[in-house]
């Protein structure tokens, strides 16, 4: 057992059994014993006042990664055409790199996929790694993740972002498996830690009900996957010069396990949530999927989309992937209207990068208020109709 318990110095206070987050330690006969569920994780050994419970396992040492250097962002392209998280990830990329005075690069793998180096220059990649071979022309998880592990594996960058879309998804753990690397998947928030300039990297944990900060000591690159729609995308008024590196690419049909005999898209009514400018958004307060009707009307009048939280969603209201919140999608829209929601913090922390944000809540003490530009107390029955209502008198006062 790595973790021992001296008995003579336990007092029984039970901090180690608060502590433990996987309910390992317990207390007998007024003393704390580890059971079955231990893994060794060292909570209690830090919460014993009475140093009463040490640990065998020795520290690893911590390797000399002074060689690694630079922020890389997986430029995400689909046929063709670059995705919206890749330019959030320079975003953020851009704010990492400054802090770090490292420089920020955006590899891009297709098949005469040039074209998109000039947008990656205007969103911050001050160099692009480029790999182009007509098996990769469209994602396809092995070839990606042996080009991709080859050229991190040559260049040796200090962190490396990809976006937690389904491909990224598919491609992060591949990667970090050939590099035999640490991977935190779905982050919500990264930033540098000032005391050693790691990356702090922070996600949902325990089924959401933690938000835990995570650290990647003995591996590099220090990898992630962050959500969609959390980071800022941030365009440069007058780019730098962009180096482009081109790479060879040494890949044979039996590199490509699979074969894509046909590509057939979804069908997907209105636009996804993390591309709509406008979100009227339900709660439990709306009362019925007949209730939700009066938000549809409104979405369509204000050209947006309607979402809902996880009671509407639970209630069969609407679908699942038109939930915002923690264990839902992260949404910006330009406006987000809140109807009947209370506000809860695991809702807040899907919307609240909105740029305005409007609630309507009978309760003139519901959070959501808390973070709302404009606030209407009232019963959403009465109001989402009347507001409706005016934009359509607005429209036809345009039209003339
Ligand atoms: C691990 C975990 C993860 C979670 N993830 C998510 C998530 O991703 N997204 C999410 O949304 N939730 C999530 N939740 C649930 C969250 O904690 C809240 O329970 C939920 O957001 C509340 O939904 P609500 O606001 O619709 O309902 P309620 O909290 O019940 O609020 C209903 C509101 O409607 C108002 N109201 C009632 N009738 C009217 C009316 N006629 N007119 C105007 N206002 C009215 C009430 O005053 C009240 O404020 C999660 C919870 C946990 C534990």
């Amino acid at each position: 057992m790595a973790i021992s318990i001296d008995h003579d110095l336990c007092n029984g206070c039970e901090k180690c059994v608060k502590v433990c987050p996987y309910e390992g330690v317990e207390l007998k006969d007024g003393k704390a014993v580890l059971n079955d569920r231990c893994t060794a994780c060292g909570a209690c050994i830090d919460a014993c006042k009475e140093e009463a419970i040490s640990s065998d396992i020795k520290e690893r040492e911590i390797p000399d990664f002074t060689d690694f250097k630079g922020i890389w962002v997986f430029a995400e392209q689909r046929d063709g055409a670059i995705t919206r998280v890749t330019f959030e990830l320079l975003g953020l990329g851009q704010s990492l790199a400054q802090e770090l005075n490292q420089e920020l690069s955006a590899v891009l793998l297709g098949y005469k996929v040039d074209h998109i180096i000039e947008e990656l220059k205007e969103f911050g990649a001050q160099s692009v790694y480029l790999a182009q071979h007509k098996l990769l022309t469209h994602y396809q998880t092995n070839p990606y993740a042996k080009v991709i592990s080859e050229i991190v594996g040559e260049h040796k960058p200090n962190i490396f972002l990809i976006g937690a879309t389904t491909i990224g998804r598919d491609l992060a753990p591949r990667v970090a498996m050939r590099l035999a690397l640490g991977l935190t998947a779905d982050c919500t928030e990264l930033s540098i830690d000032p005391e050693d300039g790691s990356l702090l990297q922070t996600r949902p944990a325990f089924g959401g009900n933690v938000m835990a900060t995570i650290k990647t000591l003995y591996t590099r690159p220090q990898m992630a996957t962050v959500r969609p729609g959390v980071m800022e995308a941030k365009r440069i008024d007058a780019p730098s010069r962009c180096r482009i590196i081109k790479k060879d690419v040494n890949l044979l049909s039996k590199d490509r396990l699979t074969k894509i005999l046909e590509a057939v898209r979804e069908k997907k009514k209105g636009v996804s949530l993390t591309d709509a400018k406008v979100i009227v958004a339900g709660g439990r307060g709306v009362g019925s999927e007949q209730g939700m009707k009066s938000l549809f009307a409104l979405a369509q009048a204000l050209g947006g989309e309607v979402a809902g939280t996880r009671m509407v969603i639970e209630e069969g209201w609407l679908p699942a992937e038109r939930q915002v919140g923690q264990t839902g999608q992260t949404v910006r829209p330009e406006l987000y209207i809140a109807c009947g929601i209370s506000g809860a913090i695991q809702h807040r922390a899907g919307m609240l990068g909105s740029r305005y944000i409007i609630a309507i809540n009978k309760d003139e003490r519901a959070p959501i208020f808390e973070v709302a530009d404009w606030g209407i107390v009232g019963d959403l029955h009465e109001v989402v109709p009347a507001f409706t209502r005016a934009m359509g008198n607005r429209k036809m006062e345009r039209e003339g």
